[in-house]
């Protein structure tokens, strides 16, 4: 199974997109989604026509090695019995994936560092679940809800780590200069390392650059606004 799929979104206004939804989200080999997670776009389709956002729900894994954290998200909050149970069987193949992936990488630190530690376990929810399936894996939680998943994360985050946002914006913008400003901060985002967002308010039209905020703040510095 790959770590992120395009799924084709139809759209109310009758345009029809494809966009990536992860399945696995590995913020360890891929930090910018930790941010996309606490921007609110991690798996949220945004249509290229209107502007409408689709959520997916697709549930997905969440990992992230050097912080601990390892647990497996339904997007919404609450679930029924029968999901419940269609929701462990899915469970149980993702959760083998998640594993493989983060023991390749695992391997590749301690040839290239220093013998494996001993690990500290700690119980958790889904930790019952996760050691029949896997015994040598690293506790697994399940959460319901993105916001929930997302207020988690931020709780982990030193100061600096949070999210920081920086806007570019421009007031009666034709289409042709909504373009140009979109692509000069998607090549500034992307030198950062940072993502970008666009958001239109009735004769404005913005686009955020987000990303970790001693990250964003120098950019903001550098472009000489404020974050
Ligand atoms: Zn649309």
């Amino acid at each position: 199974m790959p770590r992120s799929i395009e799924i084709t979104f139809t759209c109310p206004c009758g345009a029809s997109f494809s966009d990536t939804v992860y399945q696995a989200v590995n913020v360890t080999l891929d930090p910018r989604l930790l941010y996309r997670l606490l921007a609110g776009t991690l798996n949220v389709a945004t249509c290229p026509n209107c502007g409408r956002k689709a959520e997916s729900a697709q549930p997905f894994v969440y990992h992230d090695m050097r912080r601990g954290l390892f647990a497996y998200v339904s997007p919404r909050e609450t679930v029924d019995q029968d999901e419940r149970e269609a929701l462990l069987a899915e469970l149980r193949k993702v959760y083998v994936l998640a594993v493989q992936q983060s023991e390749h990488v695992l391997h590749r630190r301690d040839r290239a560092e220093e013998p494996p530690r001993p690990t500290v376990r700690r119980t958790r929810p889904g930790d019952e679940l996760a050691a029949k399936i896997e015994p040598e894996a690293p506790p697994m939680q399940v959460i319901f809800g993105v916001g929930q998943l997302a207020a988690l994360v931020d709780s982990l985050l030193e100061p600096e780590e949070k999210l920081g946002k920086v806007a570019l914006s421009a007031r009666n913008a034709g289409t042709a200069a909504r373009e140009r400003l979109r692509a000069v901060a998607g090549h500034i985002a992307a030198q950062a390392q940072c993502d970008i967002m666009a958001e239109e308010d009735a004769d404005t039209y913005t686009v955020w650059i987000y990303g970790p905020r001693a990250r964003v703040n120098t950019l903001a510095a550098a472009l000489g606004t404020h974050a």
